[in-house]
């Protein structure tokens, strides 16, 4: 499978209104679809074709405040396909408590997490009942699971029709799924701070939304069109300080082997992979921090630094450009103790190291499919 994210979305959605009355009304919609290996014989035009028809969502407004406005918030989640044949979700309770949040953060009635999970659950088991799931092939356990595949799951809020501006009182909840490959790139994982402010104080940055993603792609391009991998934001006050990657948290291991992250403050988004870091350096014995944490100390005192995130993961970053100044960590490779961050949690993931936090939920545990 190609790198990246596929664009097909899986043939089984999930759709729920927030109606007048007051309640959640969900169903599960199953999309047209050929079998996936039907699907592999279409040839070019016919495959656009096809996979357009999975894509499209008629029953949804075109004109509203999430198209017209950015007012969505959204959640990202995998299912890894695990050593024992089985498939399961990363912590997929945080995500439904997550959305909730950002939901009320949006001034929209929020979506519950005891529906939430289970919907997860049924979409992703539903999709993997019909054969759309990546396969566990130990050749992947070589390299970490960074060639790992997964089933990416997408919940986001969709607003209903409205031209003027507004806020959602009445949105949808749709939950789509798709087949993720690695996100590794081979090359470049140089990182250069924006000059963009992606949040400020009692703004939004702390809710996974939609808007705060425009400044995110802006200066990602940014630094992608300078070689960099990735793009830094730096707080909006003094500019002097980290904040996080265009979509993902930073770290930074200390020359004291203090590992230290910014603290979250109204922000920084809140990750899961963020507090899961931080909870297995804990249980490594390893000295955490949360607190500010600014360039100069950064290029002084930090030995190695890497970004995470669901679709990161574990990503070391080589070194950081700052107005002009380039500091190099770890010699540009990755370091002993990300890599020990890396490999805990893929083995985790994908079911080859012991989930002695209970991180993982099975996603076959449904009743009818
Ligand atoms: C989603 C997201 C992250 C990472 O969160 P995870 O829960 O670890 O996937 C970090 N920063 C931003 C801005 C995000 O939107």
């Amino acid at each position: 499978m190609a790198k990246g994210f596929s664009l097909a979305i899986n043939p089984w959605v999930y759709l729920a209104k927030y109606t007048d009355e007051g309640v959640w009304k969900g169903n599960y919609i199953e999309k047209p679809h050929l079998s996936p290996d039907e699907e592999k014989k279409l040839i070019a035009g016919e495959r656009e074709k096809y996979i357009q028809g999975r894509n499209s969502f008629p029953e949804l407004p075109l004109v509203n405040y999430t198209t017209q406005y950015g007012m969505g918030c959204f959640e990202g989640l995998k299912a890894f396909p695990q050593k024992d044949g089985s498939l399961k979700l990363f912590r997929p309770g945080e995500n439904g408590k997550r959305m909730a949040r950002s939901m009320k953060g949006l001034m929209m009635p929020a979506f519950p997490p005891e529906i939430f999970l289970p919907a997860v659950k049924t979409v992703v088991a539903k999709n993997a009942h019909l054969g759309f799931t990546p396969v566990y092939d130990p050749e992947w356990e070589k390299n970490d699971y960074i060639y790992g595949h997964a089933v990416y799951v997408r919940p986001f809020s969709y607003a209903e029709p409205g031209i003027g501006v507004g806020i959602s009182t009445n949105p949808w909840v749709v939950i789509v799924t798709t087949s993720v490959g690695s996100y590794f790139k081979e090359g470049t994982s140089k990182a250069i701070t924006s000059r963009r402010v992606r949040a400020f104080p009692e703004g939004i940055g702390w809710i996974k939304c939609d808007a705060n993603y425009v400044t995110s792609a802006l200066a990602k391009r940014e630094a992608e069109s300078q070689g960099y991998m990735e793009a830094i934001f730096l707080d909006a006050r003094e500019h002097k300080y980290f904040e996080e990657g265009s979509s993902c948290n930073i770290f930074f291991i200390m020359k004291n082997g203090t590992v230290v992250t910014p603290s979250l403050e109204d922000t920084i988004l809140p990750g899961i992979t963020r507090r899961s870091i931080m909870t297995l350096a804990e249980s490594m014995d390893l000295k955490t921090e949360e607190r500010k944490i600014s360039i100069d100390e950064a290029f002084s005192e930090a030995r190695e630094v890497f970004v995470s995130g669901t679709a990161a993961g574990v990503t070391y970053i080589e070194s950081i450009t700052h107005e002009g100044k380039t500091v190099i960590f770890n010699n540009g490779k990755m370091g002993e103790v990300t890599h020990n961050f890396l490999r805990t949690l893929k083995g985790i993931q994908y079911g080859s190291i012991e989930d002695r936090f209970n991180w993982m939920v099975s996603a076959e545990e449904t009743g009818n499919l």
